[in-house]
């Protein structure tokens, strides 16, 4: 199950990225030396304790946040500021209560100047449909639920066909039942999409169900203490034993160095 030499060419990679928050006279050393190199297509999952680091990490990544050093790069070459190559979706789906879904979706698709008013209709058409709102389309988002409006905020973050798709713990703040919806439709949509997607999470159970590969990160100042493959078929059920083997392990392995809270 450990890992694991990888002679594939990284399609992204943070190297050796540290930083350190300071405000007024208090230093927060939240990432130390963090490196990370993820294929073309895979599906890699963070998890770490809460304020270990983790989306400071993603900020970087996306080019929202500058590292004090080290280099986030795409393709082998520097990443750069934040574009549409690299989009993130966040806990809160941050849409535009003004517009329906059509629009919200339509919006994340201003970032190309290339495209006309109808193909990016067309385009948000497709990726409504492919997060299975097509009868909501024209829905505004006081009419959506918690789920609905995380399938609406992935739709927008897919549209503009991002090289990579970050998901900062995008379904913690939904329940369970309707997070176990969108951990089908997730699988589903990495198999459609052959996106890269890097994913943090808290919850194990969500990382071994969804990832490639499960990356843990100690408590601050975050690096990676220890990875996992994930060699389960999918689609995979998040209830199934096998999955609940290596929720365990990995469990296992974070109380080891944290002894602190974990959602197995
Ligand atoms: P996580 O996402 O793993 O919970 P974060 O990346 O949000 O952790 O935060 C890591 C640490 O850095 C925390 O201690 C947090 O308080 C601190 N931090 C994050 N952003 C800032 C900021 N803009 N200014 C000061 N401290 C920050
Ligand atoms: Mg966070």
């Amino acid at each position: 199950m450990l890992l694991q030499v990888d002679p594939a060419p990284a399609k992204f990679s943070v190297e050796r990225v540290s930083k350190t928050f300071r405000r007024g006279r208090v230093e927060t050393h939240a990432l130390d030396d963090m490196s990370l190199s993820v294929r073309q297509g895979e599906f890699v999952c963070l998890v770490g304790p809460s304020g270990c680091g983790k989306s400071t990490l993603l900020d970087i990544m996306a080019g929202l946040c500058r590292p004090d050093s080290g280099h986030v790069l795409c393709d082998g070459h520097e990443a750069g500021e934040a574009g549409p190559d690299r989009l993130v979706m966040f806990q809160e789906a941050a849409l535009f209560p003004w517009l329906d879904v059509t629009g919200n979706v339509m919006f994340g698709l201003k970032l190309r100047p290339d495209l006309t008013r109808a193909q990016r209709r067309e385009i948000a058409g497709h990726y409504i449909g492919l997060v299975g709102l097509e009868r909501f389309a024209r829905a505004h988002v006081h009419e959506l639920s918690g789920g609905m409006k995380q399938r609406v905020a992935l739709a927008r973050a897919l549209a503009p066909d991002p090289d990579v798709l970050l998901m900062d713990e995008p379904l913690s703040a939904l329940d369970a039942m309707t997070r176990e919806q969108l951990y089908v439709d997730f699988q589903r949509i990495h198999a459609e999409s052959g996106k890269t997607i890097i994913l943090v999470t808290h919850n194990v159970r969500e990382a071994v169900c969804l990832g490639d590969r499960v990356v843990l990160m100690s408590p601050r100042p975050g690096r990676i203490r220890e990875e996992f493959a994930i060699p389960l078929a999918r689609p995979r059920d998040v209830n199934s034993p096998e999955l609940a083997r290596y929720a365990t392990d990995i469990t296992v392995a974070l109380k080891d160095y944290m002894g602190e809270d974990v959602a197995e």
